[in-house]
């Protein structure tokens, strides 16, 4: 995709950061209380158009860039995590891979819809005895003269309980390592596919993480996407974008710990403040530079892979310090359950682990500087 002109993407974050003012910010705190998106905001960002976010406009998206995407979903994050990873999610491992690998008629089938916002899009990868091995899963498909039944668990999969399609991975047996695993596309309301629970969480609540049981799940061919036995393809080029986009989300966190800082430290200033949010700048500038490098490099059609990692791992640590100096700068109003600082850090103590942990990424960026290996690790 041809980069788009700076302006492009300063007009899109502005309008962006305007909603997020608007809507999303007096909404942050109920959301993690209550751990809930309410449907009403779910709806404004689909009427806003946010769940068409860089699909192409010739299915019904608004065909941002990575480099636009990135500034929207930094933006929504700046109001609140969950709110963002809902988007990140949803678009960029499910709608995306549907858009790279589907044929016309799955994009016909889903990309209108999860653009309209009319579905939401899930991500089933990881299983409860399997995360970051993901050659090692063990949800199984099996055959059938007319299509695939597929049975086992899926764990911590985000939106799921409002997913309309869940993009999942299964293997037609796991001797076969990852040459054996498929992708499917499996609609919500399939017989034998449900939410066996959700789970409460430290941080991002308000993001639905699920277990997902599918029990004799009967799809039709039309199900797989991509080719039999690439489905590890389709979930690590996913994966790849997909890492950019929670950097972003965790760059948002930051910006976001970063402003409240600052007011704390014009209201408070001392001088061992004034270090700690001279630090804490200089981290989200870092976090900024490689999140947009790794984005700029998507939009000119580079690898950008290694890219996606260094800008997770470096934007999800920058989060973390900055929240957590955040709550020092606070004092001990910062401690108190429900304080925005808390909230912060509590959402960015688990970004490391979302779309693949820091140590998963540093594995992937050690193999591209040694240029070793194309083993596939989340
Ligand atoms: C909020 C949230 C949302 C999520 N959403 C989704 C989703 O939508 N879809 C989905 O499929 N998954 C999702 N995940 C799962 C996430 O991607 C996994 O948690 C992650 O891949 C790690 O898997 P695991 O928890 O099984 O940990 P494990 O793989 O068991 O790892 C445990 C620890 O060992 C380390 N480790 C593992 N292997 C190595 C290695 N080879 N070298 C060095 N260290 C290693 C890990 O870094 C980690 O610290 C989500 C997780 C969270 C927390």
């Amino acid at each position: 995709m041809a980069p788009e002109p700076p302006d492009t993407v300063q007009a899109k974050r502005r309008r962006t950061a305007e909603f997020v003012d608007r809507v999303v910010v007096p909404a942050a705190g109920s959301i993690d209380r209550e751990d809930r998106i309410p449907a009403a905001i779910v709806r404004e960002l689909a009427d806003e158009r946010y769940f068409g976010l860089g699909i192409p406009t010739e299915w019904g998206g608004t065909g941002e860039t990575a480099r636009a995407t990135v500034a929207v979903l930094e933006e929504l994050a700046r109001g609140s995590a969950a709110i963002a990873v809902l988007v990140a999610v949803h678009a960029s491992v499910c709608a995306i891979p549907i858009v790279d690998w589907g044929t016309d008629l799955q994009k016909e089938q889903y990309l209108r819809s999860l653009a309209r916002g009319e579905r939401l899009g899930g991500f089933g990868l990881t299983e409860p005895g399997t995360g970051s091995d993901a050659a090692g899963l063990r949800t199984r498909y099996a055959r059938e003269s007319d299509g695939f039944v597929l049975r086992g668990a899926k764990m911590f999969i985000s939106n799921a309980v409002s997913a309309g399609v869940v993009l999942v991975f299964a293997t037609r047996d796991p001797a076969l390592g990852h040459r054996g695993i498929s992708a499917f596309l499996v609609p919500a309301g399939t017989p034998g596919f449900s939410v066996a629970q959700r789970l409460d969480k430290l941080g991002l609540r308000g993001s639905e993480t699920t277990e997902l049981v599918l029990d004799g799940v009967r799809l039709g061919p039309d199900a797989l996407l991509g080719p039999e036995g690439d489905g590890l393809k389709v979930a690590f080029r996913g994966l790849a974008g997909g890492r950019v986009g929670i950097a972003a989300c965790a760059l948002g966190v930051a910006q976001a710990a970063f402003d409240a800082m600052r007011e704390n430290v014009r209201r408070a200033d001392a001088n061992w403040k004034r270090s700690l949010l001279a630090r804490a700048y200089a981290d989200l500038l870092g976090a900024r530079a490689l999140v947009e490098r790794a984005a700029g490099r998507k939009d000119r059609g580079l690898a950008y892979a290694a890219d996606a990692s260094v800008a997770k791992l470096v934007a999800s640590r920058a989060a973390f310090s900055i929240a957590n100096a955040g709550v020092d700068v606070a004092g001990e109003d910062g401690t108190r359950a429900g304080a925005a600082a808390e909230r912060l850090l509590r959402d960015a103590r688990v970004f490391p682990l979302v779309e693949g942990t820091t140590e998963i990424q540093e594995l992937i960026l050690a193999r591209s500087l040694l240029g070793s290996g194309n083993e596939p690790t989340v």
